[in-house]
């Protein structure tokens, strides 16, 4: 153990919400002789959300565990998290200075809204002499770690990937060892007792009382905190080897479903990335195709970080010329969209997915996002907003990035000329029509055949199987032919297309 620089530190938990491998509390521990840690439910965050938000009960979960493992932690249990509800620029200061501490942790978020609040935290802790000492905590190379050899960000996936597996082999990649520190957690001030500053309690307050109501997470088996990722992680390891043959279809239990842990940080990516290595070494291809995903994560999380304009622009400036459809029509188009009503059923099965569970399978977010940009004509941001609200494991650079992917305005992204066809996509990846009759039960009596384009069925077939297109189920809300000729000439428009 080296030697503490200050005498006091805070921890404050942001989006690394666990104990284990957790660089920043890794960091105050090391540098300070004692750690209070917490915290701050941001009302900049939750206010805007809607008051069933499953992403919020999952933090409250995960912190209720992360406040046990800190008082399991502490000696004689008198330790655990302070939880403060309000703005994090005027409570990471305030607690700052009530409990005198000299530095404050964090790990990095490179969001851009986070940035400014950190920004803001940075300069009033600055008026109180206190330093804001943030790290790397939930990527494994961020910011310009990762550049070409002249220096730059990598704008295509292949080569970073190639660099950024070359960065690790010549890197390594070490797990903090936090236990030996754990006498340098700090009890509960106790001694401020009532004296807390108005907001900030000790343990985790409940949903109510923060102004949230309960979801159907616990209907939906969603285990929170760093438990629940372990569970899915144990979960995963027995199907690693075959991910590469069953990820691409969603009736399939094929991809770890770590996203929303890997969100909150209630996973160690480079406990994950461990795992992929060993396996991939041992001739694993499907370690080696999930590796693949978790160095893409990366690559989105680089261009937020390097090209700051994405998160409001197209990464291609010529694609800001784009025209999109707008007006009444275009609004109603992507109500249904949204609503899961287009008359493509993998599409509305993917919609109605995410509208009741918060996830949605991978292939299906490129199937259900290029059909909303390719066959309705709508600028990708519509879409990316919707998830953001709607997905549990929102990440603004994964989002971003997959949003730009469909709509071919990104980095590395589907060439704008390539348009899924959601009827071959359907019968590709869903062949059996398994998914699509698990969300829309008004279709399961179809054919395997007919259930991907009910419209093609005859009157009989329909009349059989009990859908009445236009009554429980909805005519399709375009031709996807015309469509694809008017998206073809909508990009073709574009300078340099
Ligand atoms: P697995 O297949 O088990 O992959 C493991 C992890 O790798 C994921 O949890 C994720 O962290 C990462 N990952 C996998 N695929 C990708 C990818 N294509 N890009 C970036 N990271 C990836 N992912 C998010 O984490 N948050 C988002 O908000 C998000 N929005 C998306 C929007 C669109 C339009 C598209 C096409 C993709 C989006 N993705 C997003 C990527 C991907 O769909 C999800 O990460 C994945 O489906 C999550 O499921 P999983 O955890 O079972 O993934």
């Amino acid at each position: 153990m080296t030697e503490p620089e200050f005498d006091t530190g805070l921890m404050w938990f942001r989006r690394d919400l666990r104990l284990d491998d957790n660089a920043a509390l890794y960091q105050a521990l090391q540098r300070c002789k004692r750690v209070f840690c917490l915290f701050v439910f941001d009302t900049a965050i939750l206010d805007p959300l809607p008051r069933a938000d499953r992403r919020v009960e999952f933090i409250c979960e995960s912190l209720a565990e992360l406040d046990q493992d800190l008082r399991k932690a502490t000696s004689a249990g008198a330790g655990g998290l302070l939880v403060w509800h309000g703005l994090a620029t005027e409570c990471v200061p305030a607690v700052a200075q009530r409990l005198k501490v000299q530095a404050v942790f964090a790990a990095h978020d490179d969001e851009p809204h986070s940035t400014a609040r950190d920004n803001r935290v940075r300069g009033r802790l600055a008026e109180l002499g206190v330093g804001l000492h943030t790290c790397k905590d939930h990527l494994v190379f961020e910011r310009r770690e990762v550049l070409t050899q002249a220096g730059q960000p990598y704008g295509v996936f292949t080569p970073y990937k190639n660099a950024w597996l070359a960065r690790l082999e010549q890197k390594g990649l070490a797990i903090h060892d936090l236990k030996p520190l754990w006498p340098r957690l700090a009890a509960l001030p106790l001694e401020v007792g009532a004296d807390l500053p108005q907001n900030l309690q000790s343990g985790v307050p409940s949903l109510a009382q923060i102004g949230f109501e309960a979801t159907n997470l616990a209907a939906l088996k969603i285990q929170a905190g760093a438990s629940g990722a372990h569970k899915l992680v144990q979960d995963f390891v027995d199907r690693l080897d075959h991910y590469h043959q069953t990820r691409d279809f969603p009736a399939v239990k094929g991809p770890s479903y770590l996203g929303m842990h890997l969100r909150f940080g209630t996973v160690s990516i480079r406990r994950l990335v461990h795992l992929a290595m060993a396996r991939k070494l041992h001739g694993s291809q499907g370690a080696s195709v999930w590796l693949n995903e978790l160095v893409w994560r990366e690559f989105y999380a680089a261009v937020l970080a390097n090209f700051s304009h994405v998160a409001t622009r197209a990464f291609k400036p010529a694609c800001d010329a784009i025209q999109w459809e707008h007006g009444k029509l275009a609004e109603s188009r992507f109500a249904a969209w949204c609503q899961g009503q287009t008359g493509y059923p993998l599409v509305d099965a993917a919609m109605a997915q995410i509208n009741q569970t918060g996830y949605m399978h991978n292939r299906l977010r490129m199937v259900a996002g290029s059909f909303m940009v390719k066959d309705l004509g709508l600028d990708w941001r519509w879409g990316e907003a919707y998830f953001a609200t709607h997905l549990n494991d929102f990440d603004l650079a994964s989002n971003n990035g997959g949003w730009q992917w469909v709509a071919s305005t990104g980095c590395d992204a589907q060439p704008w000329f390539r348009i899924f066809n959601p009827i071959t996509q359907s019968t590709r990846f869903d062949a059996q029509g398994k998914f699509i009759r698990r969300y829309l039960p008004q279709l399961a009596k179809l054919s395997d055949k007919l259930i991907h384009a009910p419209w093609t069925a005859p009157a009989a077939e329909l009349q059989k199987a009990g859908v009445v297109l236009g009554g429980n189920y909805p005519q399709p809300l375009v031709d996807h032919a015309v469509a694809r000729e008017k998206t073809l000439a909508r990009y073709g428009r574009m300078k340099g297309a």
